[in-house]
């Protein structure tokens, strides 16, 4: 049976059927007495919406609502990332921590290392290297290969820091929106 919804002056919405036309009732808002209209006026009132029909409108509407389907994608997009963080940070780290580099070493010790050695040679050692350089010339001070290998590490490290930042910050995250998203549908 239809449902008309009746509006008292304090405001609260009351449903009345046809059956409680001319009648008075009490209101559950203020607790006045008000007077239901008779069965014309009664009908002229909004409907109150059909309860089961709104009721499967709104069970129907959840998963596949766009908040549910942003939830998703979003938890989705986290899980690529962290996948993406993880790995990408784990292969860097993996390279990094199996070279044979020690990071801590830079290129001026390492000369300075040279040169204190050189300082240290005995002088008939120090006369054959003299020897040597006029024979060939003063040899070439590029970085030896391991400050190359050590400066590509080092240029990789932020991509590395980063990348596991990102998986963490990510799997945080994709933890987070399926927690959300969980406890949204229970309510
Ligand atoms: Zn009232």
């Amino acid at each position: 049976m239809p449902k008309y919804q009746l509006t008292c002056d304090c405001g609260a919405v009351i449903p009345v059927g046809v059956a409680q036309a001319g009648a008075s009732m009490t209101c559950p808002g203020c607790g006045k007495s008000i007077d239901v209209p008779g069965t014309k006026q009664l009908r002229m009132l909004p409907l109150v919406p059909d309860q089961a029909t709104t009721a499967t409108k709104v069970s129907g509407l959840e998963p596949t609502g766009l908040g549910a389907i942003l939830a998703r994608a979003l938890a989705a997009l986290l899980l690529i990332a962290t996948c993406w963080g993880f790995s990408y940070g784990g292969y860097l780290a993996y390279l990094r921590y199996n070279a044979p580099i020690e990071f801590g070493h830079t290129e001026d010790e390492f000369y300075s290392d040279l040169r204190q050695r050189a300082l240290e040679d005995p002088p008939a050692r120090a006369w054959d290297h003299w020897q040597y350089i006029v024979e060939t010339g003063v040899p070439d001070h590029n970085p030896p290969p391991y400050f190359v290998i050590s400066k590509v590490f080092e240029n990789q490290k932020p991509w590395m820091v980063g990348a596991l930042t990102c998986g963490v910050v990510s799997l945080l995250g994709f933890i987070g929106v399926t927690m959300l998203s969980k406890r949204s549908a229970r309510a």
